[in-house]
């Protein structure tokens, strides 16, 4: 039994050591493996900050039999999270993703599915839902194949069934350049329905509500379902909207270096439920989401150790 749960794709990513290097040239350098997967990196962050408040996070997910899953596991089991629901498919590699970054802020991925996508509705055992405080779901997930989109349907019913109170949260991180549109709407709408926090980036956000303009776009999403809309700016920190406060609530980010903006959105995710699980005010939620994403872009690597110490710290402005 665990209080936050995640599930999908978990992935090891080799990232080019410089920018501009396109995988296409021969010879030049990679560094990794990084742990990564955005279901895992959400997981690894409500683990990270959730422990000294005695939240527990549990993950599920395929890898396959090689050191990649066990950088993975090691990764995982490191930062307390219950790793009983990860399977290794005997047959399979880990998921790989090359990554490259280029001046421009672009980056080009370079994917090798392996187990990535194996996550398939037997894999949701229904007593592990069992007092579940929190479901996340990543719009990566659901579309990364056929059956691990089937196991966040599955696990989004059973942990509704388990606790009718359970916090859905949900990362639209669909990229039209991946899917089309009409696909990214008809697999989000089931969960959309559920949710209780969206997490968008403005993109995201007016892709989902067919609207242009960022506030509009939440605010037509507040309509669709959703409670709160958590809508990310990257270095511009996120504005928080809710039924009462449709002007939004607005949050500046901490300025920091930005080394590797992998795996902000879903740090900061991580972080949110945690604040939102301590019931603290939306505004303190929302600093402390910030920080952490904004400690997530100082570090190389999708998945980092920081602590709830450090990113105190950072908030009391130590
Ligand atoms: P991704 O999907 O690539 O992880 P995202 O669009 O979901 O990204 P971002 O808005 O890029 O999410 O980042 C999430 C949060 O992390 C921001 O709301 C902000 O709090 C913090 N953050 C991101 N980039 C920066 C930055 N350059 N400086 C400070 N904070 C940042
Ligand atoms: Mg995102």
């Amino acid at each position: 039994m665990v209080d936050i749960i995640c599930l999908g794709e978990l992935l090891v990513e080799i990232m080019r050591t410089e920018n501009d290097t396109p995988h296409n040239k021969i010879g030049a350098l990679y560094q990794g493996p990084y742990p990564s997967g955005a279901p895992a990196i959400f997981i690894d962050s409500a683990a990270r900050m959730g422990s000294p408040f005695n939240l527990s996070a549990g993950y599920i997910g395929v890898i396959g039999d090689d050191e990649f899953g066990e950088c993975i596991l090691h990764k995982l089991n490191k930062d307390n999270i219950d790793i009983s629901q990860i399977r290794i498919a005997k047959d399979k590699t880990t998921g790989i993703a090359f990554n490259q970054y280029n001046s421009d802020g672009s980056r080009k991925f370079i994917f090798a599915a392996g187990a990535a996508g194996d996550t398939s509705p037997n894999d949701i055992n229904s007593d592990y839902f069992e007092g579940v405080k929190s479901l996340h779901i990543m719009g990566s997930a659901l579309s990364i194949s056929e059956t691990s989109k089937k196991a966040c349907y599955k696990a989004l019913k059973v942990a509704k069934k388990k606790n009718p109170d359970v916090i859905i949260s949900f990362d639209p991180n669909l990229r039209p350049e991946m899917l089309d549109l009409t696909t990214i709407l008809k697999i989000s709408e089931p969960v959309l329905k559920q949710t209780t926090i969206l997490l968008p980036s403005g993109e995201e956000a007016e892709m989902l509500a067919g609207v242009k303009g960022e506030k509009e776009a939440c605010l037509k999403l507040l309509e669709m379902g959703p409670k709160i809309i958590v809508l990310k700016k990257g270095k511009d920190g996120c504005t928080i909207f809710t039924d009462s406060n449709e002007k939004g609530i607005e949050i500046d980010a901490y300025t920091v270096k930005e080394v590797d903006p992998t795996g902000a959105g879903d740090s900061f995710g991580g972080a949110f439920i945690v604040g939102f699980l301590q019931k603290w005010e939306l505004y303190q939620i929302g600093r402390f989401a910030n920080a952490v994403g904004a400690l997530k872009v100082e570090h190389f690597g999708p998945m980092p150790d920081t602590s709830y110490e450090e990113v105190k710290r950072l908030i009391e402005g130590k």
